[in-house]
């Protein structure tokens, strides 16, 4: 085959620059509407990505390599479309849209052209934003993209199995794989919603009709001890209550919180996941909402803990060796200060939550600061988060040619001995560095299964995916602070419960109307859509689960009891 069939063989080395320098320029053009859409308003948290900008550049010159200006004007074109939703979906909700945010679009339309002309002024800047970058980036490659007959079809065929990957991947991953990262270029954001919303969404809209629920109120409180100068909450993925030392597991995981737990500085409480996946169990918990399907609070940001973090006088900081889309759904225009794995891929990918660590090191704190760690030190592959440490004498074995149940039953004790190491260093260095009094939570988003009646991972409503930690570690506590901020429930305490106390520690009182103690719900992963959940029934032995319901059959009140399904208390 002759390296003419490629198309840029006949050219010159004069050529080949003329053209990488074409491709760099269309690239920073395609990821310029977000900055200049920054320059306007501080709803879009974008920031350049080493990865995607790589990835974006492949597809120019692949784009530039083709010789085809039809086909150039029809993948910009597409990206255009896309960005003028996106850029004003960020310019009226100040987030990114996610895929069920495009089915509305198409049901509420005329809703949306109405508001969009009433506060046109207000965003008017949307369309220079949008306009500038795409008008120039069409207007270069119809300039200087010249139509050459003796073209390939190479690079044609890499740019749609590029783009193609997305739309085929969403055939076999859920939603919340494809939701929007805050902080990541709003055009991969698009790429990933819209590939979603096509392959999966489009033409099977079905609106959840959401149960008719009342919305809760948050009013400012004065209490007799004054408010902690910091709310540390650590959320560590997967973290398994059963397998902590702590909360009587044999094997000594947990040295450290055991040492706090010896001098009376710890307080154990089991806990309850509002969902049983990350994305979300997260934003179930960050806006403090406990019915199943209760979307307006789940989005207007009511009981939202930055918010309300910021409106306390916190300095709001979220560090995550996740990725960025972990952040949809939490209020993070109310972060002042974001760090997810995007901003440190390689290291964390080398070195795990160590980094997190790192991180802390560098962080410049306020007088008040509500901190929200997300770790990823016991999360699958376990092994993985402690590789790097090499071989110690104190693992439990866990090499390859072990039978799989004993070998991921040890890489997860042996994970969960390495985050506690991690704990130790964070909390230290936390005490060493932080003003004044200071509370740490350490709770998890959802339980895990390690074999179990063969039952592996978390995505099911199981009362061991629902089962986590809740620790507090109180090296503020005077005996005076725990009277004013007891736990609500020393038993048994729920997600909700817990931004409930997270928000009273902030001087809030959250009103419910519907709450109801003592009865707490566990929630399938597609919040935004029709769900499945369980009623949870606290009684003095531990936790009772309803059978699984539909969102959109909610009734209040009425249980059929899963007999064999229960958390027993100690
Ligand atoms: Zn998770």
């Amino acid at each position: 085959m002759s390296a003419n069939r490629f198309g840029w063989a006949q050219l010159s080395s004069h050529g080949w620059r003329v053209r990488l320098f074409l491709a760099t320029l269309t690239t920073a053009l395609m990821l310029s509407d977000d900055f200049v859409q920054q320059l306007f308003t501080s709803a879009n948290l974008a920031q350049l990505e080493a990865e995607y900008l790589v990835t974006l550049w492949v597809i120019n010159v692949l784009l530039w390599w083709t010789g085809k200006r039809w086909f150039a004007n029809a993948v910009v074109g597409l990206f255009a479309a896309m960005q003028i939703v996106q850029l004003s979906h960020i310019a009226m909700t100040g987030t990114p849209l996610a895929p069920y945010d495009i089915g509305k679009l198409a049901a509420t339309y005329n809703e949306i052209g109405l508001a969009l002309s009433d506060s046109f002024i207000d965003h008017s800047y949307v369309m220079v934003s949008w306009a500038l970058p795409w008008d120039l980036c069409v207007w270069v490659f119809n300039r200087y993209l010249t139509d050459t007959s003796r073209a390939s079809w190479v690079p044609l065929l890499l740019v749609v199995l590029i783009l193609g990957s997305k739309p085929e991947r969403a055939t076999r991953r859920d939603m919340i794989a494809f939701m929007p990262g805050p902080t990541r270029s709003s055009l991969h954001n698009s790429i990933n919603s819209f590939s979603f919303y096509a392959t999966r969404m489009l033409g099977r809209e079905s609106e959840l009709v959401a149960p008719s629920l009342l919305d809760y109120e948050v009013r400012p409180i004065i209490q007799p001890d004054a408010a902690p100068d910091n709310i540390v909450l650590i959320i560590a993925d997967s973290l398994r209550p059963d397998r902590m030392q702590i909360n009587g597991y044999h094997r000594a995981t947990t040295p450290y919180l055991q040492s706090l737990a010896t001098a009376n500085e710890l307080q154990f409480v089991q806990g309850l996941a509002a969902s049983v996946a990350t994305g979300a169990s997260l934003p179930l918990l960050m806006n403090v909402v406990r019915e199943p399907g209760h979307l307006s609070m789940l989005k207007n940001a009511t009981a939202n803990l930055f918010r309300r973090a910021k409106e306390a006088g916190y300095k709001t900081t979220w560090l995550s060796t996740q990725e960025s889309k972990v952040l949809h759904g939490l209020g993070a225009q109310y972060i002042d200060t974001v760090r997810t794995l995007e901003d440190d891929l390689i290291l964390i990918q080398r070195y795990g939550d160590d980094r997190l660590l790192h991180w802390l090191h560098e962080m410049q704190w306020g007088d008040k600061n509500f901190v929200v760690l997300l770790s990823r030190s016991v999360h699958s592959p376990y092994d993985d988060n402690y590789q790097h440490l090499g071989n110690a004498s104190d693992w439990w074995p866990d090499d390859g040619n072990l039978p799989l149940e004993y070998r991921l039953n040890n890489a997860y004790d042996n994970a969960l001995m390495n985050f506690d190491r991690l704990l130790k260093d964070k909390i230290t260095s936390l005490k060493d560095t932080l003003p004044g009094k200071t509370v740490v939570i350490l709770t998890s988003d959802h339980g895990q299964m390690l074999g179990e009646s063969n039952r592996w991972g978390h995505n099911r409503l199981y009362p061991a995916v629902a089962s986590v930690p809740i620790v507090v570690h109180q090296w503020y506590a005077t005996r005076s602070y725990q009277r004013t901020y007891p736990l609500p429930d020393a038993d048994v305490m729920s997600h909700y419960e817990l931004g409930r106390w997270l928000l009273k520690l902030m001087q809030f009182e959250l009103i419910n109307p519907q709450y109801v103690p003592d009865i707490h719900y566990f929630q399938g992963e597609a919040i935004y859509q029709d769900n499945l959940y369980r009623r949870l029934i606290e009684t003095e032995s531990g936790v009772s689960f309803c059978q699984a319901g539909l969102v959109s059959d909610y009734v209040p009140h009425v249980c059929e009891l899963a007999l064999s399904d229960t958390i027993n208390l100690p």
